[in-house]
């Protein structure tokens, strides 16, 4: 074998080795069953031709298998968004292991989040007592200010009542009477996660403004001239939401956002762990019922929350995430006529030089096409 401890060949060399040739030749040959390579490189070349780009352009509909999560997924999310907020999801601990793995791995920032941890028992007779337990420890271990409860297919599967629940903790002592645990149902048989994100958001929004599950009085609405802004479940939050802010803050709008985890997915390597960073605070929250109007990225993320909003009396303006300098204008446009502040000329000076450096790119991929195919 040509691999030896006194020599290691990287794979992309040792692969290209006579015995792994051999191998990779009769596994085609007896294995796979594959097309000629003739076939493969007449089927290349027909790519290249303008029958192959004709066939291409004329396609008029594309599916995509969706990258879809489950319900909590987005709840974790949202919980992440506000200030001092730990998510608790009552389930079963592997979930909660996938949601806070899936967002490490893709902000490269530990996410805290915890579960009741529900087992065969609790799904038999009911997880009140993980609840009851769960809430006790979450708050006595890691102090948050606001404990924001989803569910796991078990929860709901065996139906447990959440609104009942916190109540019956919060009797039991787990944690005090006046603490806010917003709560949603997020079954994760239904929808995906930008619905859980939806009933997250909603949960959050109706603890607020009506009543503190029936701890405090309702909040009475009285317009202001703030607006408020919903970013949706967004990947690319920890850039997004600083750009956000930064096109309120040129036009001199008061801005609530409504769940921003740009924060704590983007704390600094300083060898200091940060449990909870940045986000909405319960004043925001509160504040953002006499908004003027709430302006919400990604439609779908947001289909109840955008009707609670409105029949609270503001305006709700829905944008499909502002992408390319058409979806850019459309908010930019959105935030003048709700405002009726003038739009930054520092704004304007950005968008001559975006169009004129996508006309650039334009161009030279206009001269790419021309190399390929010729004059269209
Ligand atoms: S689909 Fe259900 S079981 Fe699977 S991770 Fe989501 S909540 Fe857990």
């Amino acid at each position: 074998m040509p691999q030896s401890a006194d020599k290691i060949l990287d794979h992309e060399l040792l692969f290209r080795e006579p015995e792994y040739q051999e191998l990779f030749r009769s596994k085609k040959e007896n294995f796979e069953f594959n097309h000629a390579d003739v076939k493969v490189a007449e089927i290349r070349d027909w790519t290249k031709t303008k029958e192959y780009k004709d066939k291409n352009f004329a396609r008029e509909a594309l599916t995509v298998n969706p990258a879809k999560a489950c319900q909590p997924l987005g709840a974790v999310y949202v919980a992440n968004g506000f200030a001092k907020t730990l998510s608790f999801v009552h389930g079963s601990q592997g979930c909660v292991a996938y949601y806070r793995s899936h967002f490490s791995r893709h902000f490269k920032e530990p996410t805290s989040c915890v579960s009741s941890s529900m087992t065969e028992d609790a799904a038999v007779f009911g997880g009140l007592n993980n609840m009851i337990d769960g809430l006790a420890n979450a708050y006595n271990l890691y102090k948050p200010e606001m404990i924001a409860v989803s569910t796991t297919c078990m929860a709901e599967v065996i139906g447990d009542d959440l609104d009942a629940f916190i109540k019956n903790s919060k009797q039991k002592g787990s944690v005090p009477a006046e603490f806010d645990v917003p709560f949603a149902h997020t079954p994760a048989f239904v929808g995906s996660h930008v619905t859980g994100y939806d009933n997250a958001l909603l949960g959050v929004l109706k603890h607020f403004w009506d009543g503190k599950a029936g701890t405090a009085e309702p909040l009475v609405r009285s317009p202001d001239e703030s607006i408020n802004f919903i970013g949706g479940f967004d990947g690319f939050v920890v850039g997004n939401m600083k750009e956000v802010r930064r096109i309120f803050e040129l036009f001199g709008a008061k801005v609530n956002i409504l769940c921003d985890p740009s924060e704590v997915w983007n704390t600094p390597t300083d060898g200091e762990f940060r449990m909870y960073d940045g986000g909405t605070t319960k004043a925001e929250v509160e504040a953002a019922l006499n908004a003027k109007a709430t302006i919400i990225f990604q439609e779908y993320c947001c289909e109840k929350t955008a009707r609670y909003i409105a029949e609270k009396g503001q305006e709700v303006v829905v944008l499909n995430a502002p992408v390319g300098v058409a979806g850019t204008d459309r908010f930019i446009m959105a935030i003048a006529r709700l405002t009726g502040l003038p739009i930054p000329a520092q704004l304007e000076k950005e968008r001559g030089q975006l169009v004129d450096a996508l006309a650039d790119s334009q161009a030279h991929l206009h001269g790419k096409r021309y190399a390929l195919y010729g004059d269209p």
